[in-house]
């Protein structure tokens, strides 16, 4: 459960979910149901929280954590136990209470990290796959938005790029304006050969180049939809699992700052061992071949390389 390279210590929770995106690696739902109940039963998550003191956050998630009554009461033991960071990772749609949230934040909660998928009931709700959910999660960033104003926490708002949806990240920007935000993080998905991947590979996983593309063009025409409305000059928008090969133009038209493009290429990345990457001939006439690890091979396999140039200037 704990991850050393972020230094954040991460405990699953949610023993159930009530959304079921298309895109969720989670393979064995089963098993991670009677795991997480048996860490009840057991007060499991308690001697967890016990013996990594020494870490600085806490993430609560997998499943649905926010179905998990005990969770407020986890959040109140890691903050009694010294976590400085306490984060609920969520699909949000309980937030649509907002004392459900209040309880959160009062229990200790510094950083809730919502999913949100899309910015149309219908273009969210194709890929969770759960009812009103929309309606649910986005009145949910409106509750927490409105408690800004009287406690001190983070909202990052999490969206999966799919090929359903990347043609609207302009649309979903836009929307996000309507909500106090502190980090926008679009992920592109990850080529799992599991879960929902494994079934739905080509209606959900997009060509690189083609979100690239997308992007490129919306930052000459709507570059003001990257920056926070709180903060004009904070540039608040992340790109997430984009290979630097198809990304390179999105740092250079963004200033050449590269803290807002991550690869899924860079070497020693936290997934690194889960999803094997691969390499090509060309790839040895790249200049970011010393720190590249190479193209996710499940995403090869199937789209081949022909996209990929290599970096030569
Ligand atoms: S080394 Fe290969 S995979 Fe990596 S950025 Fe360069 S061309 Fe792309």
């Amino acid at each position: 459960m704990k991850t050393k390279k972020t230094e954040t210590l991460h405990v699953s929770v949610g023993y159930t979910c009530n959304n079921a995106c298309l895109f969720c690696m989670e393979s064995d739902k089963e098993l991670r149901r009677q795991l997480v109940q048996n860490f009840i039963k057991t007060d499991h998550m308690y001697h967890e929280m016990d013996e990594h003191q020494n870490i600085k956050k806490i993430g609560f998630g997998r499943g649905e954590p926010t179905l998990n009554p005990e969770l407020p009461r986890y959040i109140a033991y890691a903050k009694k136990k010294g976590f400085l960071e306490i984060a609920v990772i969520s699909n949000g749609r309980q937030y649509r209470d907002k004392e459900f949230c209040r309880k959160l934040i009062e229990s200790g909660v510094t950083e809730f990290i919502v999913s949100l998928h899309g910015h149309t009931p219908k273009l969210h709700e194709t890929l969770t796959q759960g009812k009103k959910s929309f309606l649910e999660t986005t009145q949910g960033l409106k509750n927490l938005s409105e408690l800004r104003r009287d406690f001190k926490f983070r909202i990052i708002v999490s969206h999966v790029v799919t090929k359903v949806n990347y043609k609207f990240i302009g649309n979903f920007l836009k929307l996000m304006q309507n909500f106090s935000i502190d980090e926008i993080l679009l992920g592109v998905v990850r080529p799992y050969n599991c879960g929902g991947m494994k079934n739905f590979f080509f209606a959900l996983m997009p060509r690189y180049g083609a979100v690239a593309k997308k992007m490129e063009q919306l930052i000459k025409k709507n570059r003001e939809l990257f920056f926070s409305k709180d903060d004009t000059k904070k540039q608040y928008v992340t790109i997430n699992d984009i290979p630097m090969c198809s990304s390179w133009r999105l740092i250079e038209l963004m200033g050449n700052r590269r803290a807002w493009v991550s690869g899924n290429d860079v070497k020693g990345e936290e997934y690194e061992d889960e999803l094997p990457k691969c390499k090509e001939a060309k790839c040895q006439s790249c200049l970011y071949g010393k720190v590249c690890g190479g193209i996710f091979k499940s995403y090869t396999d199937h789209y081949g390389w022909d996209e990929f140039e290599p970096i030569t200037k």
